[in-house]
């Protein structure tokens, strides 16, 4: 497929997105020359899925040592824990940067959800993990309603689904469910990381925290990545709300029990 074909077909569903490349190098650019952060004494994040198809769009080539919260779908299961741990080890006088996002694939036919992967000769599902969560939203009208229940051998894809479960209405009825799922994991993660930031908020040592988000589109092994961004900004640890976790004795509702 030729490098415009790919484009048009990525730019029908995400107008905004651009190839890797540029997008790794317009937002460390706006970093260094705009908000002068010093790249060297950056300690990176990111909380993007585990699938290998994503490599090429993070920023591991040109940032090292990424803190590795994300898993299947993307989502930060490091938690709070997690958080913490990363605040602690930020160099002295450094920034946070997190990039996260979920990832979605667009296959020679424009269709999305597919992908034809580096050595294999069929297309695949991508994200896999959000595909399987999707399938088992859609239920028909003769089966069970599928309900993700706990399991330690399968916690991560678990979790997802529970995640999304309360959206499963707008998820099924869109008219590009693959697209919606992945669209309202965005959502998840971007919601997760603040809420872990701000229960972590004292722990952090630095004066910034980075936050770069956005749906990332793989390709075929002939062309980059692409990323539709939905999220940069630039956060004051000392502008963020302080979050406790929550004593629900207070609650009128927990009195009256
Ligand atoms: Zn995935």
């Amino acid at each position: 497929m030729e490098f415009k074909e790919i484009e048009k077909r990525i730019q029908q569903f995400y107008p905004g997105a651009v190839a890797g490349d540029e997008a790794v190098e317009k937002y460390l650019s706006k970093l260094q020359k705009e908000h002068q952060v010093d790249l060297t004494k950056v300690l990176f994040a990111t909380s993007i899925c585990s699938d290998d198809a994503n490599f090429s769009a993070d920023f591991s080539k040109v940032l090292s040592r990424p803190f590795v919260m994300g898993g299947l779908g993307g989502l930060p299961y490091t938690g709070f824990t997690g958080m913490v741990a990363y605040a602690h080890h930020i160099p002295d006088g450094g920034d946070a940067f997190i990039f996260y996002g979920p990832h979605i694939g667009i296959n020679e036919e424009g269709e999305l959800g597919r992908m034809r992967r580096i050595g294999q000769s069929a297309d695949s599902n991508s994200c896999g993990a959000l595909m399987l969560a999707l399938d088992r939203l859609i239920t028909e009208e003769d089966e069970e309603v599928y309900v993700p229940m706990a399991s330690e051998v399968d916690y991560q894809q678990i979790l997802l689904e529970r995640s999304l479960m309360p959206f499963k209405h707008d998820i099924v009825n869109s008219a590009f469910p693959k697209k919606a799922i992945t669209d309202k994991t965005y959502d998840i993660i971007h919601k997760l990381l603040h809420k872990y930031v701000a229960m972590a908020k004292n722990e952090f040592h630095c004066q910034r925290i980075i936050f770069l988000g956005g749906v990332i589109i793989n390709t075929d092994p002939n062309h980059q990545d692409y990323i539709d961004i939905r999220n940069f900004e630039v956060l004051n640890v000392s502008d963020i709300k302080a979050v406790k976790s929550v004593d629900m004795t207070h609650m009128k509702a927990f009195k009256e029990l």
